[in-house]
């Protein structure tokens, strides 16, 4: 067998990277000062039409400096989805909070009918404040991650918040370049809709900066405490005072050079993933027992990961990946849920079953935007001769 390696998701640099970045060596601005970095807060709060953004070292520091702004302390409790990253949730812990984990709809986003149920049957509203019933702890922020590119239900998860006064933290690691195209929220970009909007720009995210991560928010004094918290909280440009704890969360400029130069390419590298997406879908439609897992619909996706439904397919998920990875295709199977992990099966949740399902039946297939149409063939005809 010696086919083509096809990978999972892998960088595309082939437009300007490797200009700015030289650029940004030659004139040695390559750590957190730059002008890099400054020109690359500013692209994205074009871009997403916030009112400004936050660059940071990771997705994981921007959701943490999000949760401590959004005002989380030990004494409270943070909504989470189980079926995501773990990352997703790890903040939360930071914080000293607790979390408590929901099941997700038929988007793998957070179910907002299950979010209502939870908040009626499960809490009590007391002076402003959602309490569980069971941790008594105050249900201060919930973060809604917009899985594989999809949105999540912001409508519905917005009005439930709204109603219990819970802050909204999007994860919105997966899904820059995803908006809504119909509803209320016509236009809005994923991360844009709640108090506070987390990218990421690791290897395998729709753009990348080798690591970096990106915070937005439509409140501009949230946005100015966020850049005081990853900016190791200086309270005074000369003299070394600090007001508060801080971290050294900022990204550098040599990173900020790769994002600049990814992000004239966003577009382009949507384009190519929906082409994928829909060559994929058209093909894989004629194979028996296995389907592409639609987008939601009223809003433009990123189309960032693809998920194959193997639920009534000949081959179990595991079968699956070992026989594609005999044939040189890199595939995985989705996260394993965050409420069964080591560090969090003591915690909470909330009528799991839905995200079980999907943890038993979706697979992820090559989504680079290196994919050639004849890659996604070529996929698509090792699947068929199994
Ligand atoms: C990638 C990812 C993160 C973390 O981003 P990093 O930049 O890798 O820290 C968080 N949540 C989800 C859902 C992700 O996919």
């Amino acid at each position: 067998m010696n086919q083509k390696f096809i990978p999972l998701s892998v960088p595309n640099l082939k437009g300007n990277e490797l200009k700015y970045v030289s650029h940004a060596i030659q004139t040695e601005w390559v750590s957190t000062a730059g002008p890099y970095v400054e020109q690359m807060e500013k692209e994205i709060t074009d871009y997403v039409k916030s009112a400004g953004a936050v660059a940071c070292q990771n997705g994981t520091s921007g959701l943490h400096i999000s949760l401590i702004v959004a005002g989380v302390t030990n004494q409270d409790a943070v909504i989470v989805p189980t079926l995501t990253f773990i990352a997703a949730v790890n903040p939360v812990k930071y914080v000293g909070a607790e979390p408590i984990f929901m099941d997700c709809d038929e988007s793998f986003c957070l179910d907002p009918i299950k979010l209502e149920k939870y908040c009626e049957t499960e809490c009590e509203f007391r002076n402003g404040s959602l309490i569980d019933k069971v941790t008594h702890k105050v249900i201060k922020a919930i973060i809604v991650v917009h899985v594989f590119g999809n949105m999540a239900d912001m409508e519905k998860i917005k009005s439930v918040c709204g109603k219990y006064n819970i802050k909204i933290i999007e994860d919105a690691t997966e899904a820059l370049g995803t908006y809504y195209t119909q509803g209320t929220y016509k236009g809005k970009f994923a991360g844009t809709i709640g108090d506070f909007g987390v990218y990421s720009f690791n290897g395998n995210k729709i753009i990348t900066t080798g690591g970096g991560g990106m915070i937005v928010s439509n409140d501009k004094e949230n946005l100015a405490k966020a850049k005081h918290l990853t900016t190791q909280a200086k309270s005074d440009d000369l003299n070394f005072i600090h007001d508060e704890v801080g971290y050294n969360y900022r990204m550098t400029n040599l990173q900020a050079a790769l994002g600049i130069a990814q992000l004239e390419q966003l577009e382009t590298f949507i384009e190519i993933k929906e082409r994928n997406y829909r060559l994929y879908k058209e093909k894989i439609s004629k194979i028996d027992g296995l389907k592409l897992v639609s987008f939601r619909k009223g809003i433009r996706s990123n189309f960032w990961f693809y998920s194959l439904d193997v639920q009534d397919y000949k081959l179990k998920k595991e079968d699956l990946i070992h026989s594609l990875q005999k044939n040189r295709i890199q595939t995985r199977p989705i996260w394993g849920l965050i409420n069964e992990q080591k560090s969090y099966k003591y915690s909470r949740s909330f009528r799991i079953e839905k995200a079980k399902e999907f943890w038993r039946n979706i697979v992820n297939i090559p989504c680079s935007t290196n994919l050639s149409e004849s890659d996604v063939e070529l996929v698509v005809s090792t699947i068929k001769n199994l």
